[in-house]
């Protein structure tokens, strides 16, 4: 079997599908936007259809504060209409930083002799997982650097193992993956091992930046990378996420590119990205270049960006992790943000060793957010939302096109809202502290007393029950 390091020759063929030129007239367009056009704009938004290169390069040159708010309200209004007020939360799983890359900005990278290179064996992995399942996790996403040795069946026999493992009431229920791209053969491996979504960042669609900061290793191929989630979908993995990394170069077209990156998967397979993240560059190990982003992205730029980001894909999920401050993650969970991380640790044995074990530890880069991910539940209730542990469209088969069709009005009080509540209530009942339980519990009265009576509200009462009687992963 090829390995995930050999390019798939038939894509040698593939043109790249980001429109670049058109993206930078688009960009360069002096005149202020048309009110009445900006108008249009955000009502079509508010309509939940996703919007158009043109429209939302539109709402990127927008500089005047009244219409800059106005993005924002509408962000927030659509944030609570598709989402309600439902946060998803999952925590990262480093399992190896062997890499053969030499990406500027990473503190893996191959070049960099000041980090220690650390792979989880079975015994180190079982450790991490118990270690998270502790906190009361459901949801990880293993990452792992670029290497011979972290090959399609190490991948799928590392998912395998984390599925396998219970701690009293507890299992890992969905297992998504940041890795390299592979060939169709290599996903259909790590397919058959019943992954949730396989996540590749494009880091910049800009094609000459990413060429002068991915300048040795598989991942200097632009197009390779490119075309990554494509052979996902052809291996029959219908749930991808796409990234930008931010501070390479300028948002606004990494903001364009993300969304051409969203039509051409549209396009080509009837479904967009299930997720899209937006990291921003952090301090890391060893790495010179990331203390000083070539084109950093600024605070109130940032939140403008996922707001237009909000807006011209109503149905994709937004990934806001704990590189990112406190402060930042809580506003942003307003008007965007709708999964984020939580007590992460991200280095590579990190978790047991919290827990007393003696693994290692060795940090990728610093992050913004350090609370523990009780710390993380309980604000989420004083800011009365519902801090949601559901895997249950993945285990339903609701994903891919599929999921697209639920994501309709409707959707979310059928089957989101109760499965929020109920893997929220096994989490209250099985790890939360004790003042994060009694803001848990005010805050699923406020959730119950917000749906009318009727028959869904009892069969989701009754489902309490049978929670509080002992019962786990009941799933709508
Ligand atoms: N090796 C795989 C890859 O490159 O796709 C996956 C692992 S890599 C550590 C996951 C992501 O971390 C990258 O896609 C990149 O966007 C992000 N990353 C790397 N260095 C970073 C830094 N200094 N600050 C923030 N994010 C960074
Ligand atoms: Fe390796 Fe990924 Fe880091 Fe690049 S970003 S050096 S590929 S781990």
């Amino acid at each position: 079997m090829k390995t995930t390091l050999k390019p798939d020759p038939t894509a040698g063929g593939h043109a790249s599908f980001i429109p670049a030129a058109e993206i930078g007239h688009l960009l360069a367009e002096t005149q202020a936007p048309d009110p009445s056009m900006i108008r249009d704009i955000l009502a079509k938004a508010r309509g939940k259809q996703r919007l158009e290169l043109r429209e939302a390069a539109a709402l990127i040159r927008i500089q005047d504060p009244e219409q800059t708010a106005a993005i924002f309200d509408t962000a927030r209004a659509l944030k609570q209409a598709v989402y309600g007020n439902r946060i998803v939360l999952f925590a990262p799983l480093y399992v190896g930083n062997d890499c053969i890359n030499d990406c500027s900005y990473c503190g893996f990278r191959s070049s960099n002799p000041a980090v220690e290179r650390a792979t989880l064996t079975p015994e180190l992995l079982t450790g991490e997982v118990d270690a998270l399942l502790a906190k009361g996790h459901k949801r990880l996403i293993l990452v792992f650097g670029e290497h011979p040795r972290y090959n399609p069946d190490f991948i799928a026999d590392t998912v395998r193992q984390v599925y396998a493992r219970r701690v009293g009431n507890g299992n890992i229920r969905r297992v998504n993956i940041n890795a390299a791209p592979m060939d169709v053969a290599g996903y259909r491996t790590v397919k058959a091992s019943g992954i949730g979504t396989y996540q590749i960042f494009q880091e910049s669609y800009h094609e000459a930046t990413y060429r002068s900061v991915h300048p040795r290793g598989p991942k200097s191929d632009f197009l390779w990378r490119l075309y990554g989630l494509d052979r996902a979908m052809e291996a029959g993995i219908d749930d991808v996420g796409i990234g930008a990394l931010m501070g390479l170069y300028d948002w606004r077209f990494e903001v364009l590119g993300l969304l051409s990156h969203t039509l051409h998967l549209e396009e080509r397979f009837g479904v967009g990205p299930h997720t899209i993240s937006f990291p921003r560059i952090e301090p890391a190990v060893g790495t010179v270049f990331a203390d000083r982003p070539p084109q950093r992205v600024p605070d109130a730029d940032f939140m403008k960006l996922v707001a237009i980001l909000r807006l011209a894909v109503p149905y994709t999920g937004l990934i806001l992790t704990c590189r990112e401050s406190i402060e930042m993650r809580n506003a942003m969970l307003e008007f965007g943000v709708s999964q984020i991380d939580g007590g992460s640790n991200i280095g590579i044995g990190a978790y047991a060793a919290e827990a007393g074990g003696d693994a290692f530890v060795r940090s990728q880069f610093k992050l913004g957010d350090q609370r523990t991910l009780d710390e993380v539940i309980a604000e989420l209730c004083r800011a009365e939302m519902i801090p949601s542990f559901c895997t249950s469209c993945y285990r339903m088969g609701r994903t891919g096109q599929h999921f697209m069709e639920f994501a309709v009005p409707g959707f979310v009080k059928q089957f989101c809202t109760p499965n929020a509540v109920l893997t929220f209530l096994e989490y209250l009942l099985d790890y939360a502290g004790p003042e994060t339980r009694q803001a848990g519990f005010v805050q699923i009265d406020r959730e119950l007393a917000r749906i009318p009576p009727g028959a869904p509200k009892d069969r989701l009462i009754s489902a309490m029950e049978q929670i509080r009687a002992g019962e786990r992963d009941l799933c709508y």
